[in-house]
């Protein structure tokens, strides 16, 4: 697939999902990781540089935030309807959190890659859908 035949994502919504699913925001058709938190240099289908990608530390903030949300009701249900021991709360908690925040790095990792790209950062250059004529009423 040449560039010119990519199918942009119309929304940025669109685009995080693509990187959620770890396919490339922009064509959304090949893989975006070569290993688990590595993302390939560039797109063998669209051929955008990802390089630029400045993703740091902000996937793991991503879940810890959720797995912590989705976790207190759990461990406030487990302590106060079955008053568990702090050793049984803590064997069912702790590898339960690990495993969701392992899950969650690879698809947290692919919407922040896709946000910086909707949105032109470090580097990458916006690309939007072009608009059809006679779409945008603020326009003739
Ligand atoms: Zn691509």
């Amino acid at each position: 697939m040449s560039p010119a035949n990519v199918l942009l994502p119309a929304t940025f919504g669109q685009a995080a999902l693509r990187g959620i699913r770890c396919t490339c925001p922009r064509c959304g058709e090949a893989r975006l990781f070569r290993k688990w938190l590595k993302p390939l240099e560039t797109c063998p289908r669209c051929g955008v540089d990802w390089s630029p990608q400045r993703a740091d530390d902000f996937p793991a903030y991503i879940a810890i935030l959720v797995t912590g949300h989705l976790l207190a009701p759990l461990v406030i249900a487990l302590a106060t309807d079955f008053e568990l021991g702090p050793a049984a709360m803590f064997s069912i908690i702790v590898p339960l959190a690990v495993a969701m925040m392992l899950g969650m790095l690879q698809p947290a990792k692919g919407a922040v890659i896709a946000a910086q790209w909707w949105f032109g950062l470090h580097g990458f250059r916006r690309e939007r859908l072009p608009e059809a004529p006679g779409s945008n009423p603020d326009r003739p």
